[in-house]
């Protein structure tokens, strides 16, 4: 018999019989795997044999998410990391050495400006950033720096402008940069038929929808995911497995949470659009955005984020964010509860003043993400703020 000090640390094992299946696959929450011989463990390490060995390299219940997360986004494989941050930057350590150059856009994610600006400019990685809107501008840096690749996003974050993503694209590889797309907005069932090189995502957002858990990916074909692994691995940041758990539950509803969430975001923007309170709306659903016939050609849903100017200025629009009850005042999207970001909140600090007008965002803009709550119960929070400006308090 055993001594009990022993049985504590080698639990009795209760693996269900061969061909009893679990339905959902269990969270396997432990950092080390064995093999029973050193030979099999070697073969397993030169990559002859497969299996798991230590967490931080690969494990089964993250394998699982990448896996599902390739396939919704229509490529081979897939990276899963702590946060979209992290994949942003691991991908852009991975793909990049000292004297490459990155074009970017003044209308990027306010924390990968900092990486691309800040982190690898120390690394002697140079940059060019223009606005979204600049295809003149994007064409002549690409015909006159050799470029190693053009970073994007569309819609953007918070004016929902659009990328033309086949242009683009196309300008991209025939100067011989790569096309890396953070599809965050949009989401993993649109923009795959584009012969973008790479997609990252922040999991955080639509993936699990609840807002309670953090996550990134960086989605593509094989041989790039495949060159980019070992950086990964040392760089130490592959997704947990408990979190990883979470955003696989979390993406059983999220078809029905992404068209539900848009179908209502349009009811919102539509009525916005209707509001004496508002000067101007920006979502590509609507027949009023610039780039309306664009947003029917390359998204099937437009989305869950929209933006408006409040006619009063700045200090309505700060006042109108605080009045909204349903909304929280906070950063994030694509959860399930509806937010809202103040003109106050949204951040533009680093930019130099003509920057900030390229950005298009005004002291008066607000953004909001659309959750599950009832639509007509939304619309009524809107008006009671609205009429709650009316009345000074
Ligand atoms: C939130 C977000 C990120 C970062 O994701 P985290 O999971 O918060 O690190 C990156 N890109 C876009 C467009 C985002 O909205």
């Amino acid at each position: 018999m055993k001594k009990k000090s022993t049985i504590v640390n080698h639990p009795p094992d209760v693996s269900p019989p061969p061909g009893n299946l679990p339905v959902i696959a269990p969270i396997y929450q432990t950092v080390k795997y064995e093999f029973e011989t050193v030979d099999d463990t070697l073969r397993m390490l030169r990559g002859e044999k497969p299996g798991y060995f230590y967490m931080r390299a690969s494990n089964p219940t993250t394998r699982q998410l990448e896996l599902t997360l390739a396939q919704v986004q229509g490529r081979d494989d897939c990276l899963a990391t702590a946060s979209g941050v992290n994949a942003i930057a691991q991908t852009l350590l991975a793909l990049t050495k000292a004297g490459d150059h990155i074009l970017f856009f003044i209308e990027t994610y306010g924390p990968t400006r900092n990486i691309i600006r800040r982190l690898l400019a120390r690394f002697g990685v140079g940059h060019t950033m223009l606005s979204i809107e600049d295809t003149a501008g994007i064409e002549n840096v690409l015909v006159t720096k050799p470029t190693r690749l053009v970073f994007f996003e569309s819609p953007t974050n918070p004016m929902l402008k659009l990328a033309d993503i086949e242009e683009l694209v196309d300008l991209a590889h025939r100067h011989g940069a790569l096309a890396v797309m953070d599809n965050t907005f949009a989401g993993f069932h649109q923009h795959g038929e584009y012969d973008i090189d790479l997609f990252v995502h922040s999991l955080t957002k639509y993936a699990s929808g609840t807002g309670d858990v953090m996550g990134g990916a960086v989605i593509g074909r094989e041989e790039l995911i495949e060159g980019m692994r070992p950086d990964f691995a040392v760089l130490g940041a592959l997704l947990d497995p408990h979190a990883a758990f979470l955003i696989q539950r979390g993406l059983k509803t999220y078809f029905v949470r992404y068209s539900e969430q848009t179908r209502a975001a349009q009811a919102v923007a539509e009525h916005l659009a209707r509001h004496p309170g508002v000067a101007r709306v920006y979502y590509p659903g609507l027949d009023t955005h610039p780039q309306a016939a664009l947003a029917r050609k390359q998204m099937r849903e437009a989305g869950t984020v929209l933006s408006f100017d409040v006619k009063d200025g700045s200090e309505a629009a700060r006042r109108f964010s605080e009045n909204l009850e349903l909304f929280a005042l906070t950063a994030s999207l694509g959860s399930t509860e509806s937010l809202v970001m103040a003109p106050q909140l949204i951040g533009t600090r680093d930019f130099t003043p003509e920057q900030a007008r390229l950005s298009g965002v005004t002291a008066s803009t607000v953004r909001l993400s659309i959750g599950l709550e009832d639509v007509g119960d939304l619309i009524a929070d809107i008006d009671q703020s609205f009429q709650r400006l009316a009345t000074p308090s």
